[in-house]
């Protein structure tokens, strides 16, 4: 199976939790490449058009907030079968229904503070990877 990218982001309680590195640790020691990071903070604009699909539900307005509170870490990552292995790494939205072992599990404190995205289908994957990285910082990436 040929390598994808997708995209995968530390929220700002991952970074403030000072955990930042033992959740990079934890996604590399499931065979991704990290090929291209940031440490940036999102503007109200930019969090509200990342996760516009979700722009009808009661949480959108806490979950902008939240996610322009502090810092965030995008990556573009790669495996074989990325997509879906990431979302399988980071367990499910809440973490108190998150598999053991998985990054939720262990990092995350609530279903909105839940430490890390994961794009959910490589048409995704290749659309949040572009929103965070310009053509230039990931050209060859998609071979
Ligand atoms: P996931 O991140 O697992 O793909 P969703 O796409 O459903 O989950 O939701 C996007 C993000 O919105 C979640 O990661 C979480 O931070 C937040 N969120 C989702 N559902 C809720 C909820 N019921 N209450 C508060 N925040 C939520
Ligand atoms: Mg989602």
């Amino acid at each position: 199976m040929a390598k994808i990218l997708t995209l995968g982001m530390l929220k700002p309680d991952a970074i403030a939790s000072g955990k930042a590195g033992a959740i990079i640790a934890h996604i590399q020691n499931e065979g991704f490449s990290i090929r291209a990071a940031r440490l940036t903070r999102l503007t109200p604009a930019q969090a509200g058009k990342f996760y516009e699909v979700h722009k009808d539900r009661p949480f959108y307005a806490d979950l902008v907030a939240f996610m322009t509170s502090g810092p965030v870490l995008p990556m573009a990552l790669e495996r074989e079968d990325a997509v879906a292995h990431f979302r399988k790494v980071i367990g499910a939205t809440d973490p108190a229904e998150a598999a053991p072992g998985t990054i939720r599990k262990l990092f995350a404190e609530s279903k909105g503070k839940n430490a890390v995205h994961g794009s959910d289908s490589p048409e995704n994957g290749v659309r949040e990877v572009a929103f965070f990285f310009p053509e230039s910082e990931i050209a060859g990436l998609w071979g």
